[in-house]
């Protein structure tokens, strides 16, 4: 069975139970996200929610998945909503929650849940897991690459590890192809920008955000929540990688991650980036309270390229952090 996620979720039980994990996010940027939201708004979704979800719903539905799994707790409150009106229109759901509190039982009660209901053995989610976390060591190296060697673009590790929260449906080819760009990266000449930039944040529904960057001087050194979908602290047991992934918990628990990885990488400066209508805009507030760098808040609403008044803002803040 082809199975849908609203975003990253113990994929090991769905791939031991030799079922397909389909992260839905990567399916509505690899396709007419536009036209995607589009058709949700004139099914009656809001213009003033969030594109993310309503381009979850039409993908949803034209995607071909046999089942629905939403992360109901540690994401986004706008997913309840989103099952309702899926499961109403005959696709199956069933959900998987983060704790809120890390609670570490509670947790492991949760993924014990979701491997009885995909019929799938402990020690097999956990054989799975040595494969995959196999490829999130391959992962590590070509983020080496990005901050430590200055051989990846920040759009190449974006890429590379947005998809690692369902490996594309299949991690055998995922390691293959991952393989043979990690062989070519290393063979490239070091780049020389002068900027290193974090980017903090969900992932962007604007496609050219990268490239405004480096066309401006800058390099993304920093994927914050993309690496968190890589999994890159390779704990032996899947409950507490599962514990140590910062993007379901309360902001400062991220933000303990965020202030050692700025000086990690050596940052200049962050891009603290929301979707418009997200209820993560807020953390907007703690982040400028803990990061002692200079931060530049930016919202994406629709997908797309940037707007001329965005890439303005861009292009006057790079120009005050040369100065
Ligand atoms: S960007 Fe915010 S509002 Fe949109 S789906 Fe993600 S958590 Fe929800």
């Amino acid at each position: 069975m082809k199975i849908g996620m609203t975003t990253s979720l113990p994929i090991e039980v769905i791939y031991a139970s030799n079922n397909i994990p389909i992260d839905l996010n990567n399916i509505l940027v690899s396709g007419d996200a536009d036209k995607s939201v589009a058709y949700a708004e004139k099914k009656g979704f809001p213009r003033n929610i969030c594109a993310w979800i309503k381009g979850l719903y039409s993908v949803a539905l034209d995607s071909g998945i046999d089942e629905l799994v939403g992360v109901v707790e540690g994401d986004c409150s706008n997913t309840h909503s989103l099952m309702s009106v899926l499961k109403s229109e005959g696709l199956r759901v069933s959900s998987f929650s983060f704790p809120y509190n890390r609670n570490r039982e509670d947790l492991k009660a949760e993924i014990e849940t979701f491997a009885r209901h995909y019929q799938v053995a402990w020690e097999e989610v956990l054989k799975t897991k040595s494969a995959l976390d196999r490829i999130r060591q391959k992962l590590i190296r070509l983020d080496e690459l990005t901050y430590l060697e200055n051989k990846v673009s920040g759009f190449e590790n974006h890429l590379w590890l947005v998809s690692s929260s369902d490996f594309n449906g299949d991690y055998r080819n995922y390691e293959r192809e991952l393989d043979s760009f990690l062989e070519e990266a290393q063979s490239r000449k070091a780049r020389n920008d002068s900027l290193r930039i974090a980017f903090l944040g969900v992932p962007p529904i604007i496609t050219d955000i990268y490239q405004t960057f480096e066309d401006l001087g800058g390099r993304v050194v920093f994927n914050e929540v993309q690496r968190q979908f890589s999994m890159p602290y390779l704990e032996r047991d899947i409950v507490d990688q599962y514990l140590r992934y910062t993007y379901p918990y309360d902001v400062e628990f991220r933000i303990q991650d965020i202030l050692i990885e700025l000086k990690k990488r050596r940052i200049d400066a962050v891009i603290s980036y929301t979707q418009s209508f997200c209820h993560r805009q807020i953390d907007n507030i703690l982040l400028k309270k803990y990061i002692d760098l200079p931060i530049l808040v930016l919202e994406g609403d629709r997908p797309g390229v940037l707007d001329e008044r965005t890439k303005l803002r861009i292009e006057s803040f790079l120009e005050m952090l040369e100065g």
